[in-house]
């Protein structure tokens, strides 16, 4: 449920009002201030909340049920869009940004040569897998513990802010210094991962299942939000379909779905989508004009040795020459809106 406030009320009538509402239902108060309305959102049982009474209050504007499953995550609960603010670069508002980088970090020379590569080329964050979620376990598994500190040691040499997968909730202690903290498609209803990682304040990247729906994707930043996490990234990264052509079907509508539901971030990531490199180019420019806040782009300085995911990787060449488009792209829109 949520409540407007009439333009004028005070904060110290806010706070009151919602303390009675606090005691009278079982319920939680969320407030967002805004510049011309302040908005309250209910969050538990509003069955028993008595809507009549409360729209005669005089300092209530209007009073609506949120029939979505979702809350936290709803724009109807926080109607500016939230912006993600790391290492002084912004995710969401209105800029773009890209994260690139090997999906799995492999060596020293591997990562800090496509970190200087991607960076040079405008991206400000690095991404590299330390955790790998294959699908064999005869497959690489990742550096793991390894191979975060060869992402920090990237990181630290490069000034880029890092992203990386997390499986599981024994692995939490080792990402204190990770920037922002992947959850991969496998685990997008890891319910008991989402539940821990709203308990950190750090931003999450939250990928869509391969089978899951936009409203389910709401539902697990839910999860997050509502163990205390409001830094919630969504990402779209591809779906199953009947296609076999590309790696998944990659759901552009998503994107701007997302954002007219959602509040949130919302990023693509085009080389798991296509799995394919030729394809990353013209997917990059659809999510750009779709509204995407960012891209998550795989790139390896040899994709024929990569350890993981080679086939759909670009070269820090062919990246350039993507960055410079998207980055036109982006202005241009801009320019017309
Ligand atoms: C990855 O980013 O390397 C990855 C495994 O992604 P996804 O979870 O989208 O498959
Ligand atoms: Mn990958």
């Amino acid at each position: 449920m949520i409540i407007v406030l009439k333009p004028e009320v005070s904060k110290e009538e806010i706070q009151k009002f919602s303390e009675s509402i606090m005691a009278k239902y079982d319920v939680k108060v969320n407030a967002w201030y805004g510049t011309h309305a302040t908005v309250l959102g209910l969050l538990g049982d509003t069955h028993e909340v008595d809507i009549e009474s409360i729209a005669a209050q005089k300092i209530v504007e209007s009073v609506k049920r949120v029939q979505e499953p979702y809350k936290k995550a709803n724009r109807k609960f926080h109607p500016d869009d939230t912006v993600i603010e790391i290492g002084g670069h912004k995710i969401g508002g209105g800029e773009l940004q890209i994260i690139a980088g090997p999906c799995s970090v492999e060596s020293y020379e591997q990562i800090t040569e496509i970190a200087k590569r991607v960076k040079q080329a405008g991206a400000n964050f690095l991404r590299g897998g330390a955790f790998k979620p294959r699908t064999s376990p005869y497959s690489f598994q990742g550096l793991r513990a390894e191979g975060l500190e060869l992402l920090l040691e990237a990181k630290n040499l490069t000034g880029m802010p890092i992203v990386t997968e997390i499986m599981s909730t024994d692995h939490i202690d080792l990402f204190e210094n990770v920037d922002i903290i992947q959850v991969g498609a496998r685990n997008m209803q890891n319910f008991e991962l989402l539940k821990e990682l709203g308990k950190l304040d750090k931003p999450i990247l939250l990928k869509r299942g391969l089978a899951n729906t936009i409203e389910e994707t709401l539902m697990s930043a839910e999860y997050i939000m509502s163990s205390g996490n409001e830094k919630v990234i969504l990402c779209e990264r591809g779906i199953r379909t009947f296609e076999t052509f590309t790696r998944n079907t990659m759901d552009i509508s998503a994107v701007p779905i997302f954002k007219r539901l959602s509040h949130l971030p919302v990023i693509v990531d085009p080389s798991h989508a296509a799995g394919i490199p030729w394809l990353i180019e013209p997917l990059s420019l659809a999510a750009v004009a779709a509204g995407a806040d960012a891209l998550i782009i795989e790139v390896h300085n040899d994709p024929t040795k990569a350890l993981s995911d080679g086939p759909q990787s670009i070269t820090p060449d062919q990246f350039d020459n993507i960055a410079r488009k998207v980055f036109a792209a982006k202005q241009s829109l801009k320019n017309i809106q």
